[in-house]
This record gives C-alpha cells, structure tokens and sequence, in this order.
C-alpha cells in the first residue's frame, strides 16, 4: 500500500471539487532534502535549522549555513524551501552555546522566555550571519524565510529592518541574492492567531506552529508527559485561533500553511482543507496518506463540515 501510494508522487493533492493545496516537507537535516523529493512534497514547508546549532561548541559560521542551505535549495530544484530562522531556547537547547553558564537555571518558564526571534533580536552576532547565509542561498533557487515565535509587531518590525541592512550590507560586497524573497512568520502564540490580521499586513505568508500554539493556548508544557492527555488540537479554544489565522491570511491575501504536528495527522486533514488552509508541511513519509484523503475529499463538504464544527461552540 505504502508504495502505491509512493507512486502517487507526481499527483497533485486537489480535492473532488478542484481545489489544490501545497504538501510540504518538514525537515531537520540538509539530507533528508532527498526524503522530500522521494515523498513527493511540493516543497519544504519547515526547515529547522537549530539542528546546525547542537551538540557543539560554536555555533556555525556563515559559510557552513550557507553551503547547508544552498544544497536544500538546489536539490528541491526550484520548489520553494522554507527556512526557519533560529529556534533556540526552551524545548531546544544547545550544549555549549554562547550563553553563559547557568544564565537559563533561573529562569522558572523557559517556553515562555528568551527564544526563538528573541533571543535572535537579543543576540545579533547569532542572528546576522544566518540572515546573511540565508540571503545568498536565496540567489540558487526559490528560498522562504520563517520567524519563529512572533508575539509583538516590533520583532517583525527589527527583523525586517535587519534584512533590510544586510541586503545593502550583501549588494555593496557583490553578492547576489533575490531581493524578493518572502518573509513570513510562525504563528504559535495565541494572541497573534487572535490579532492575526494585523500581523498579516507586514508578513508575505503565515505558518501555524500547532506544537507551540497547542501548548501555550492550553496551558500545557508539550515535554511534560502528566500533563499530555490534555494537548488536543479539536480543543474549541484551539480550532478558533486556526480558524481565525487562516481567515486573517485569506482576507489579506497571503498564503496560509501549518507546520505543527496537528498538519500531517490524517484524522485532521479533512478540517483542515475545509478551514481553507493551502499549506500542509509535515514529515515526508506521511504525506502519501494526507494526499490520499484529499483526493478522495470534496472542499465543499469539509467546509460545511468545518464550518458546522466551529459554529456548535
Ligand atoms: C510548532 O511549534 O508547531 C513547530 C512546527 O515548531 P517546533 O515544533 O519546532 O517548535
Ligand atoms: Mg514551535
């Protein structure tokens, strides 16, 4: 079964009735690119980069960023890749980082501290030379980029003023990049899926991060496992603030894809495609079975369906 569905690759994931979406791949490692392509994605929806950063001392200089990132950009061959900026922090520490010892042993929330975009804006020695990695893979093919964590307009304001410089900083020393790479952010903080709207105006695309959205929405840490018989993404409180990003997105026109967890799940598909949304990114090897369901899926009916799931609340 799993290789007829393999053969399936060059399909396109449309439903019944016509309606398309984007199947990307979420990947950790410049060499499960070849996953991606093997699976059939359209795409890498989710690159996590923090894996370059881990188990050593240094973090990676620019070169190093760049040569990872212009192989995950030419193997996909002109399908987008999306490329998340540093995601350090909470769930995802690094040995022997920059910070000085003990700095994190008081702080009592560390999900709920200095991560991600924050830490990036804090530290711009860290941030810069992946900014400028990612800019010059951007020439090779078609590159996206994703900030993580979002919770105020100003970060996206100092992270975009911040690609605004090193672009002129990228063009005065000759290097070539494409100057209209999209940025987009992740959507994982509940006030931002509330407030989406206005987030939408500044952003080229939005990404739902269900793992982070779920945990803080919820009030559940998602690595603490007492705690885990509550993480449920059909919480109403939950499909409300997806409803509503997705919505926000639509209205403004720009793309609307979901890399958390809750996006490679079969048991989710159908409501999903019927909220609207256009990208679903998740490991490679689940993307036979989502594609599956959209094809044997009418959009018509998964959107009543969403809609009357979301109105008996
Ligand atoms: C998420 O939060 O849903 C997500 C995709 O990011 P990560 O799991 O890497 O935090
Ligand atoms: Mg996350």
């Amino acid at each position: 079964r799993e290789r007829r569905l393999i053969r399936q690759r060059h399909l396109p994931a449309c439903s019944t009735d016509g309606v398309t979406v984007e199947l990307k791949a979420n990947i950790e490692l410049p060499e499960e690119v070849t996953l991606a392509e093997e699976y059939g994605a359209s795409g890498v929806g989710l690159y996590r980069t923090e894996f370059l950063y881990m188990n050593r001392k240094e973090p990676p200089g620019e070169e190093e960023q760049f040569e990872a990132y212009l192989r995950v950009v030419q193997v996909m061959d002109g399908h987008p890749v999306t490329i998340r900026t540093l995601d350090l922090g909470a769930d995802k520490q690094v040995d022997g980082s920059r910070r000085e010892a003990g700095t994190h042993s008081h702080v009592l929330n560390p999900a709920l501290g200095l991560r991600a975009i924050r830490m990036c804006l804090r530290e711009p020695d860290l941030f810069r030379p992946q900014l400028r990695a990612i800019l010059r893979a951007s020439a090779f093919g078609h590159m996206r980029m994703m900030i993580p964590m979002i919770s105020a307009i100003e970060e996206v304001h100092q992270a975009l003023a911040l690609v605004k410089e090193i672009r002129e900083e990228l063009t005065a020393e000759g290097h070539a990049f494409d100057p209209q790479m999209p940025i987009g952010g992740m959507v994982e903080v509940p006030a931002v899926a509330m407030a989406a709207c206005a987030f939408a105006r500044h952003l080229d695309f939005f990404s739902i991060g269900t793992n982070d959205l779920i945990q803080y929405a919820l009030a559940i840490d998602r690595v603490d496992d007492d705690v885990n018989y509550l993480y449920d993404p059909l919480h109403p409180g939950v499909l409300h603030l997806i409803a509503n990003t997705i919505r926000a997105g639509r209205q403004a026109g720009i793309p609307v894809a979901m890399c958390g967890e809750m996006a490679g799940d079969p048991r989710y598909t159908r409501l999903l495609l019927g909220l609207g949304l256009q990208e679903f990114s998740m490991h490679p090897s689940a993307i036979p079975e989502v594609k599956e369901i959209i094809r044997g899926a009418s959009y018509a009916d998964a959107r009543q369906y969403a809609e009357q799931l979301l109105s008996c609340m």
